[in-house]
C-alpha cells in the first residue's frame, strides 16, 4: 500500500521557474538507521508507517508518497563572500509541506537523494558521515532549545558514494520552517526578476511573518531573527563553519550542518572548517559575518522598497545598522544568564568579558566552565585556578546582590552535554562498519542536555589530547 501522508505544498504552488519538478533517484537497498518518532508525533504523522517498509522506501527516495510533490528548489548565493548566480538543491528534494499539531507549516526534505538540474559537477548523493554529524547536532541544538532545522529519519542506501574514497551513502529526511534562505532571495534579485522577488516575499511573509506587511519589515524581522539566532550558538560555543549566504534561512533556524563544530577549549578565533583556511567564519566573527549575509538580503529586497533607490537604501541601512545593539542585548541575556543573573547592572559586560578572556588565555572547556559555575568546581577548569578565583571574588559579590537559587538557575542556562566532536567522530567511524550503537547512544544523551546524567558522565568530558577532533569537513 502507497504510503500516504497529509501534504499541503505551498513552494510548489508559486511559479514554475522557482524550482525543478524531478522525483528523487532510487537506492539499491535501503535500510533505517533512525527515526525520529518525537518528531514524527509532532508532525502528526504515523510512526508504525514510517518504520514500515514503504516508510523506509519514502525516506530513500525509492517510493513518493501520496500527496507529494517533489522539488528541488532554485537558489543563489556567495560563498565564501564570491558570487555564485546559480546554486540551488544539488541533492535535496523537498518531498512537500505538512502542517504540524500546532499549525506550523513543515517542509519535508531528502537530503542525498540523487541528482537535480542543481547539481552542476556533484553526484546528488550524501555519505553517511555527514548525514549521521547532521541528524547528531541538529537534533541536539533543538534540546538545547536553539532554532533548527531537524531531522526526522536517517537511512543507509546500500550504494556508495565516491568522495576522496568510496563511502558508504546515505539520506537525511531533514525538517525545516522552510528552506528559504537568504540566497533564494538574491537568486531573483540578480536576475532582474521583480515579479518572482515579489511573490518570493509574499510567500515569506505569510508564512513566517505574517506581522509584516512590507519587504522593509520583512528585512527587520529577518534581522531580528538572526541576531538572537547568532546569540544562541554563542551562548552553547557552536561554530556553523559556512555561514555563507545560501546556508542562512530567513526563519531564523540553523540550518546546513556541514563543517560545524561545538568548541571544547575555548577560544574566539576557533575554526575547525578545513576549507575555512582565513577564518572568515571563526566563532567570533559570526555576527559580522551574519550582518555581512543580511546586507546582501537587504539589497536583493531594495527594488521591492519603493521607487526611491536613496530612500530605500537608506531605510534598508538604518535595518541593518539596529543589528549590532539587537546581537548585542540578544548575547548579553544570553551571558548573563549563563552567570545566573536575573538583573542588569551595569557591569555586567566587563564581568562577562573577564571570565570569557581568561577562559580564552587558558584554554578552559567552554561548556564544563559554566556547568561547573554550578556547583563551584569552575576552578578545576584552569590550568591556573587563581585566575578563576580572582574573577570568582566579584562574581559572588555579584550573585549576592541578584535574587537567591542561582545554582538551579546556572543549570538550566548551562548545557553538561553537548555533540563533541570526538563523540560525533566516534559515532561515525562506528556507523561506517554498521554499528550505529554509539550514534544512538550519543543521541539519547544528548535528549536531555540539561539533565544531571552520572550514569554519562563521559560524554560530557572534554577529549583527551589525542582525541582532540581539530577538523571537521562539508563532506559533499
Ligand atoms: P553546501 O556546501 O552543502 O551548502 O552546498 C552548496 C551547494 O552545492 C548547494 O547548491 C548544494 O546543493 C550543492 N551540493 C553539495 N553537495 C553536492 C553533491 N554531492 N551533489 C550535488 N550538489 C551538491
Ligand atoms: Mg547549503
Amino acid at each position: 500500500m502507497p504510503l500516504s501522508l497529509p501534504f499541503d505544498n505551498s513552494y510548489a504552488r508559486l511559479p514554475g521557474h522557482f524550482y525543478a519538478r524531478l522525483d528523487p533517484t532510487p537506492v539499491s537497498d535501503p535500510v533505517l538507521i533512525a527515526l525520529n518518532e518525537g518528531l514524527a508525533a509532532e508532525l502528526g504523522l504515523d510512526a508504525e508507517a514510517l518504520r514500515s517498509p514503504m516508510g523506509v522506501a519514502t525516506f530513500a527516495g525509492n517510493h513518493v508518497p501520496m500527496g507529494a510533490e517533489p522539488l528541488a528548489q532554485a537558489y543563489a548565493g556567495h560563498q565564501f563572500g564570491g558570487w555564485v548566480p546559480q546554486l540551488g538543491d544539488g541533492r535535496a528534494i523537498l518531498l512537500g509541506e505538512v502542517i504540524d499539531r500546532t499549525g506550523q507549516r513543515r517542509d519535508i526534505q531528502l537530503k542525498g537523494a540523487g541528482p537535480t538540474p542543481f547539481s552542476r559537477r556533484g553526484d546528488g548523493r550524501a555519505a553517511l558521515g555527514p548525514v549521521l554529524r547532521e541528524y547528531i547536532v541538529s537534533e541536539a541544538m533543538h534540546r538545547l532549545g536553539i532554532p533548527t532545522t531537524r531531522a526526522l529519519a536517517a537511512v543507509t542506501t546500500g550504494d556508495y558514494v565516491i568522495r576522496e574514497r568510496g563511502l558508504p551513502g546515505a539520506v537525511l529526511t531533514r525538517v525545516a520552517a522552510s528552506h528559504i534562505r537568504v540566497g533564494t532571495f538574491q537568486y531573483f534579485a540578480a536576475r532582474g526578476d521583480l515579479a518572482g522577488l515579489q511573490a518570493l516575499t509574499d510567500h515569506v511573509i505569510a508564512r513566517h511573518y505574517p506581522q509584516a506587511e512590507t519587504a522593509l519589515e520583512l528585512l527587520r524581522h529577518v534581522i531580528a531573527a538572526q541576531a538572537r539566532l547568532i546569540a544562541r550558538w554563542m551562548g552553547v560555543g557552536f561554530i556553523h563553519g559556512v555561514m555563507n549566504t545560501d546556508n542562512m534561512t530567513v526563519s531564523g533556524e540553523t540550518i546546513d550542518y556541514g563543517p560545524c563544530a561545538f568548541m571544547d577549549a575555548y577560544h574566539p578565533d576557533k575554526v575547525f572548517s578545513s576549507i575555512d583556511a582565513r577564518g572568515r567564519y571563526a566563532f567570533a566573527r559570526q555576527p559580522d559575518i551574519a550582518v555581512w549575509n543580511l546586507a546582501q538580503l537587504g539589497s536583493a529586497l531594495l527594488p521591492l522598497m519603493g521607487p526611491d533607490e536613496n530612500a530605500a537604501i537608506e531605510a534598508a541601512t538604518a535595518e541593518l545598522h539596529a543589528f549590532p545593539d539587537l546581537f548585542r542585548d540578544a548575547w548579553l541575556a544570553e551571558f548573563r544568564a549563563k552567570l545566573g543573573l536575573t538583573t542588569l547592572e551595569d557591569n555586567d559586560p566587563d564581568l562577562i568579558h573577564a571570565l570569557l578572556d581568561r577562559m580564552a588565555q587558558l584554554g578552559a572547556d567552554f561548556t564544563n566552565t559554566f556547568r561547573a559555575l554550578a556547583n563551584g568546581s569552575a576552578r578545576d577548569q584552569f590550568v591556573e585556578p587563581e585566575a578563576f578565583d580572582q574573577w570568582n571574588t566579584g562574581w559572588q559579590a555579584r550573585l549576592g546582590r541578584d535574587a537567591p537559587g542561582a545554582e538551579t538557575r546556572l543549570r538550566a542556562a548551562n548545557p553538561a552535554f553537548i555533540p563533541r566532536n570526538h563523540r560525533i567522530e566516534e559515532a561515525i567511524q562506528a556507523g561506517l562498519t554498521g554499528d550505529f550503537a554509539p550514534f544512538h547512544a550519543l543521541n539519547a544523551v544528548l535528549q536531555q542536555p540539561f539533565d544531571h546524567q552520572p550514569a554519562n558522565s563521559a560524554y560530557a568530558r572534554a577529549p583527551t589530547k589525542d582525541q582532540i577532533v581539530a577538523r571537521t569537513f562539508c563532506g559533499t
